[in-house]
């Protein structure tokens, strides 16, 4: 069997001898959500989680605290830092996160059947289709559907996960989509997206009087984004291009003709703080020397520290993964998590 790392070598090889640089666009001067030119730097980081090379930015707006990417990855810098993520190389470990996400998902599946019963649910952004899987449980006589950019929508409905699946971006399928659900929902989507205005027109678009809108987002007020800095992993740059305060989205739903009719703060947070952090350390010191986009040749030095550091520093995660517990205990039941999930409803 031919080794991964090394079939994707070339590939990696080739688009870094032209440069990172073309993957971000020119810095623009103004807020993409109000248009003021009241910015300052929030961060300044790489990429803690694949060690892909580039640089990026995150901007705050002094008026409406939205926090974004700038500049913005390019189309071809997304589909370069998105490569081997979520497919590929990496497929495995995001699997483990989605199946490790029960507590996110039952938080969903609670807040919407506080409201009403879906018959036909739209997921976009659903991945491999980990949260349809486990809703269906909740309502079994429900049509549940996914969309997304990658083949694991096509996957999901594979395993059965899903009924349908819808590969592209969500914008371009508004009129087909148009009445055919009573909830649409975006988990973890939005924060991917280069226009979140859009996203959200398409959404109100699609979904009838009465229908509703479940939205999950890391949560850029969260004081552990302070606290932990670079460190704080729902930053995941290169990735997230908009953080979005929560005050600025139920407005926005609110200019759609939406009414936000519920909202989770800390019941919503996800935990894990130090655990990640001192995850990316690691990373950090150790990375996997054989990752194809690394421009210093893997050896056999590089593979025993990693198994050394790493060695080291399991323990270490076990007990930052119980300190996490201990600290969700009191995080949810205070507004300052790391996650928030509102639902809204569509105006008749
Ligand atoms: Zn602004």
């Amino acid at each position: 069997m031919s080794n991964p790392y090394e079939a994707r070598r070339p590939y990696y090889r080739a688009e870094l001898a032209k440069g990172v640089e073309r993957f971000l666009e020119p810095r623009r001067d103004t807020c993409p959500w109000c248009g003021s030119s009241e910015l300052s730097i929030r961060l300044q980081t790489t990429d803690l989680i694949q060690r892909k090379p580039g640089r990026f930015t995150l901007e705050q707006c002094g008026v409406c605290q939205h926090i974004f990417q700038n500049p913005r990855l390019t189309p071809a810098g997304l589909d370069f830092y998105y490569r081997d993520f979520y497919e590929g190389l990496g497929q495995n470990l995001v699997e483990q996160a989605f199946d490790a996400s029960d507590r996110a998902y039952q938080g969903r599946v609670d807040m919407v059947k506080r409201f009403t019963t879906p018959s036909a649910w739209l997921d976009v952004g659903t991945g491999y289709g980990h949260f349809c899987r486990f809703a269906r449980r909740a309502w079994p006589g429900a049509r549940f559907d996914g969309l997304d950019l990658g083949f694991s929508v096509e996957e999901a409905q594979r395993r059965g996960w899903i009924d349908r699946s819808y590969r592209g971006e969500f914008v371009t399928f508004t009129d087909e989509l148009a009445n055919r659900y009573d909830v649409v929902s975006m988990h973890h989507y939005l924060e991917h997206t280069r226009e979140p205005f859009d996203e959200l027109d398409a959404a109100a678009k699609i979904l009838p009087s009465g229908g509703h809108l479940l939205i999950e987002l890391p949560d850029p007020q969260s004081l552990f984004g302070h606290l932990f800095g670079r460190w704080w992993l729902p930053w995941f740059q290169p990735q997230h291009l908009h953080m979005i305060p929560i005050g600025n989205l139920t407005q926005a739903l609110t200019d759609r003709g939406f009414s936000t009719v519920a909202i989770e703060r800390g019941a919503a947070h996800q935990g894990a703080e130090l655990f990640f952090a001192l995850a990316l350390a690691l990373i950090a010191i150790a990375p996997n020397p054989q990752l194809p986009w690394l421009t210093d040749p893997p050896t056999r030095v590089k593979q025993l520290r990693r198994t050394l550091v790493w060695a080291a520093g399991r323990p270490l995660l076990a007990i930052a993964y119980l300190l996490d517990t201990l600290l969700s205990h009191i995080v949810r039941r205070t507004h300052g998590g790391n996650t928030y999930r509102l639902l809204a409803c569509k105006n008749g």
